[in-house]
């Protein structure tokens, strides 16, 4: 079994981030990615509110400038996924993945959150058939064709507009008649002609056979149904946090959260948290930066005022 000061798990901003300031702090930290490199940003086309940058970049190209300068100052990523951990006996922690056991004296989770689903027939067995949770992954596949997207907020908002690059129509439908979107978003997504809104309606199935054909939609206020013809349904309704791992190990929120301390510790001493794992509100990359660092500087802290 390996033996490590700190482990990180999640690449994301927070946990890269985390990791620099590990690294500075000369703990050479061990950054395990998870299943997706970089995690959310890695597949968001464009970052615009990101200080520094006042061009706005790529997703991808702010996480690989974010792991060399993590890896620069000595933190080490490796690609693999936690599959267990164990937190109640207190430091040092077990840290298993796919692949390989370790011990890790103080520990960051930044695994970050996932898209919520809708929960219909039809959805599951349509991803990556006409269903998708990523419009910079799928866009490219709905050239000329018609799609909508589910949800009134700034994800729906900002990725349909994003499709609109590749789709004839993009047909926005929100539960309410109000968009939770903020003005910016809104306005560009009201002014875009390709787009179009369907207020106060519900999806209740995804119809297809072997691909997305049309969605069943119900009015909550005139309760009329109707079906849409599309070729494609991405569904932006907000985020659950990926702490399974964690349940009956760490103390979490109602909706599953992990709870820290305001100091970025967890309810277990030497198990620190950053980003959306813990952060229901913000979830911006500038944020989890900061919680990110706050986690790095706290790891560092806490194994000091051990010895
Ligand atoms: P969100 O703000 O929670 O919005 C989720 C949307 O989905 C809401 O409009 C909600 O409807 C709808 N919804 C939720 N559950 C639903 C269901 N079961 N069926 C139908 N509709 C459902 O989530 P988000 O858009 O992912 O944004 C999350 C956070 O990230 C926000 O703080 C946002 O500002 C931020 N963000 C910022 C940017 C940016 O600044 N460029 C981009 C993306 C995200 P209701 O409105 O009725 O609740």
């Amino acid at each position: 079994m390996e033996r490590e000061k700190v482990i990180v798990i999640g690449s994301g901003p927070a946990g890269l981030t985390a990791a620099m300031y590990a690294a500075r702090a000369r703990l050479e930290p061990l950054l395990i990615s998870g299943n997706q490199l970089g995690g959310q940003i890695s597949i968001t086309y464009e970052v615009e509110n990101y200080p520094g940058f006042p061009q706005g970049l790529a997703g991808p190209e702010l996480v690989e400038l974010m792991q060399k300068q993590a890896e620069r100052f000595g933190a080490r990523l490796i690609v693999d996924e936690v599959t267990q951990v164990s937190l109640k006996d207190g430091s040092p922690f077990m840290v298993k993945t796919f692949s390989q056991e370790y011990q890790a004296e103080g520990l960051v989770i930044a695994t970050g959150a996932s898209p919520n689903r809708l929960g219909i027939p039809g959805e599951e067995a349509l991803i990556g058939r006409g269903v998708s949770f990523c419009a910079t992954c799928d866009g490219f596949f709905f050239r000329d064709k018609d799609v909508v997207v589910v949800g009134g907020g700034d994800s729906a908002m900002e990725e349909g507009l994003f499709l609109t690059r590749f789709a004839n129509r993009v047909r926005v439908i929100h539960r309410r008649g109000e968009l939770r979107a903020g003005e910016t978003l809104k306005r560009r997504a009201m002014e875009n002609e390709k787009m179009s809104f369907v207020w106060d309606t519900v999806l209740e199935e995804i119809v297809g056979n072997g691909k997305v054909q049309a969605v069943r939609t119900r009015n909550v206020k005139s309760d009329t149904t109707e079906e849409l013809q599309t070729d494609g349904v991405f569904i932006f309704i907000g985020h659950f946090p990926n702490t399974d791992l964690f349940k009956g190990q760490l103390a979490m929120d109602p909706m599953g959260y992990l709870v820290t301390d305001g100091r970025a510790m967890t309810s277990v001493p030497g198990v620190f948290a950053a980003g959306e794992v813990q952060d229901p509100v913000y979830r911006q990359v500038a944020t989890s930066v900061g919680q990110g660092a706050a986690a790095g500087m706290m790891v560092e802290r806490w194994l000091v005022d051990r010895e």
